[in-house]
């Protein structure tokens, strides 16, 4: 499949698979931007595959062509996966309409998440018109999805009130919709008493979205109980907040170069001969109790200097 190779080509960190990919992402540009993009995040076990699952047949049943792309910070940082492997998401993987593209394994989680940017324009270019990137609550890979869709979408369970307070609060301030899923069985109490909680708290924290107002929807993705409520809210989203999505995407653009300017110069200021060896010198010294840390960092300033005045 032609998608699946250019996404490889973008994944790739070889400078030959590069340059095909750039001129791949410019012919395809005029065709990107028409799809949703949603963000999807939870914790390992939250039923994030399932929820993905159930969203997806039901928006396939309603005539959308949806691509699910993931970004896996585990994929960066050990060899296990935290979105699990490709025997996800079965069903829907089988349906024509559908196209599911596991985490690339790449160095860095902002290499991943960037290759996961580009990967979007091309299932864009593709035809794809929901586009849903899913990612684990840990670490800072939500930061990074949130930079890249349109709407962000986080899944809990119930009794999980705790993650209020916090560093999970950081992500709930992230979301644009929060969904407690498992609200099922027994569970279906423990649920509504969540469901409150969060709808209290949520009026204490900065809106993500100026405009809008996070709602706190139940669902059972087993069941494929209220994910109807559910996708009726992105639609709403897509709808009234035509203008936020617009200058969102350009903000967001403006955060990747930002962000890739930045590791390209690390990476190329470290490349500068003599400038490693100096710091692990100072490191040395600095362990040693030879030098202090300001010390340290001068002699490396006057380093860097004299590369860039010679
Ligand atoms: P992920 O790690 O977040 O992708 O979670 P999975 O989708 O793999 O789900 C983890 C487990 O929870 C599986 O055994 C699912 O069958 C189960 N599960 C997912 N959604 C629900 C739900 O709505 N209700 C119940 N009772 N179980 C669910």
């Amino acid at each position: 499949m032609a998608l699946s190779r250019a996404l490889t080509l973008v994944e790739s960190r070889h400078d030959n698979h590069q340059k095909i990919a750039v001129e791949i992402l410019d012919r395809c540009l005029p065709f990107t931007g028409n799809s949703v993009r949603v963000g999807i995040t939870g914790s390992p076990g939250v039923g994030k595959s399932t929820f993905i699952e159930a969203l997806g047949m039901h928006t396939l049943n309603k005539g959308a062509r949806m691509a699910v792309l993931a970004v896996d910070p585990s994929s960066s940082i050990t060899k296990g996966s935290l979105l699990g492997d490709k025997t996800r998401m079965e069903h829907l993987s089988r349906q024509e309409n559908a196209f599911i593209r596991p985490s690339p394994a790449s160095e860095t989680l902002g290499g991943v998440a960037h290759s996961t940017k580009e990967s979007i324009l091309l299932c864009e270019a593709a035809g794809y018109d929901l586009i849903i990137v899913e990612t684990v609550g840990v670490g800072q890979s939500e930061t990074l999805v949130r930079e890249m869709v349109d709407f962000f979408l986080l899944l809990i369970l119930p009794g999980s009130g705790d993650d209020l307070q916090g560093i999970k609060r950081g992500i709930v301030e992230l979301a644009d919709l929060i969904v407690i899923n498992k609200s099922d069985g027994n569970r279906r109490s423990l649920a509504q008493e969540t469901q409150r909680d969060f709808k209290r708290a949520l009026h204490l924290f900065p809106p993500s979205t100026s405009s809008w107002t996070v709602q706190v929807l139940l669902a059972s993705a087993l069941k494929q109980e209220g994910v109807t409520d559910i996708w009726t809210e992105i639609q709403k989203y897509v709808e009234e907040e035509s203008e936020t999505i617009t200058s969102r995407r350009a903000q967001q653009n403006a955060f990747w170069l930002d962000y890739r300017f930045r590791d390209l110069a690390r990476s190329k200021i470290l490349k500068l001969p003599g400038l490693k060896k100096e710091l692990d010198r100072q490191k040395e010294q600095l362990m040693q109790g030879h030098q202090s840390l300001t010390a340290a960092l001068r002699v490396l300033e006057q380093e860097l200097q004299r590369h860039f005045s010679s």
